[in-house]
């Protein structure tokens, strides 16, 4: 961070429950217990989007792997967002370990997407294509289509039955637009929006923050699809909007002229980057 010379005192606005929600809690604890009980633990990929809480998981004994090869005598940990079900059969055959730690609002959309398939419907699954968790909710079918936006939806072919589910963080809006532009291709349409509580309330607090707050830090990872998805929201309403890591990326040019910062995070921005952040504004009051 560059030296910050003048001498201000700004009114600070953190948004309700921002940082880790539930399901990343929740497979932390995991993590946690079973390095306890079992030494080391090999991780398929990341279990959250956060390369600071991957490190601080490293250092208690989680080794992070990029294939199913390189687990050698250790259980494996699933990711909060889900696994697809190629990986899980391949684990199961190699008889390793599993520690699941797939949010149980994430398995909520892998029950409900196979109950749509059930009804024979077309399935649509509405997210980003290449994010792990909806590449877990894709491989719970047989077949189906990802759209991530109202011109994709357009291009979907008619059909008499069409089931949707959604990735638990996309923006409610875009759920919603594409919800509009599905209802035109069928008759019987069953839309069930699996976008996650934590999600909703991150995004109406992100919305609330842009519009109360001269400028917005949004803190987390490039690599989170739901941060990224929150400074998006925010840069909407208020064009200084910025999206950080940690304190040190924050431009002291940004807070020229300003009184109040509104602060929000993503799911998987551990509450120290928070802190860290709002102390450091606090200091250079
Ligand atoms: S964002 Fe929602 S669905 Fe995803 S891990 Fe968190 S609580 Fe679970």
């Amino acid at each position: 961070m560059n030296d910050f010379k003048k001498i201000k005192k700004f009114k600070i606005d953190i948004a309700k429950n921002c940082g880790f929600c539930s399901g990343v809690n929740l497979a932390i604890e995991k993590a946690k217990e079973a390095t306890k009980k079992y030494g080391k633990i090999a991780m398929l990929n990341n279990i959250v989007h956060n390369e600071k809480v991957v490190k601080n998981l490293s250092k208690i004994g989680i080794i992070v792997v990029n294939s199913i090869d390189e687990i050698v005598d250790m259980p494996v940990l699933l990711q909060a967002h889900g696994t697809e079900t190629k990986i899980m059969e391949e684990l199961k055959k190699r008889k390793i370990k599993i520690i699941d730690a797939t949010c149980p609002l994430v398995k909520h959309i892998h029950t409900v997407v196979k109950e749509l398939e059930d009804e024979n419907r077309k399935i649509i699954i509405i997210g980003d294509h290449e994010h792990d968790e909806v590449k877990a909710i894709v491989s719970q079918v047989k077949k189906c289509n990802v759209v991530s936006s109202v011109s994709e939806a357009k291009n979907i072919s008619n059909a008499k039955k069409i089931g949707i589910v959604s990735q638990s963080t996309q923006m409610l809006s875009n759920y919603q637009n594409i919800v509009k532009a599905l209802s035109l291709k069928s008759d019987d349409m069953q839309a069930v929006n699996t976008i996650c509580k934590p999600s909703r309330k991150n995004q109406n607090e992100v919305m609330r923050i842009a519009k109360q707050n001269d400028i917005v830090l949004i803190i987390g990872s490039f690599t989170s699809a739901n941060t990224k998805r929150l400074y998006k929201i925010s840069k909407k309403i208020n064009s200084k909007s910025y999206q950080i890591q940690s304190w040190e990326d924050v431009d002291p040019a940004w807070l020229k002229d300003v009184d109040t910062i509104g602060i929000t995070a993503g799911a998987s921005t551990p509450n120290e980057l928070i802190l860290e952040v709002k102390n450091n504004i606090e200091k250079y009051n």
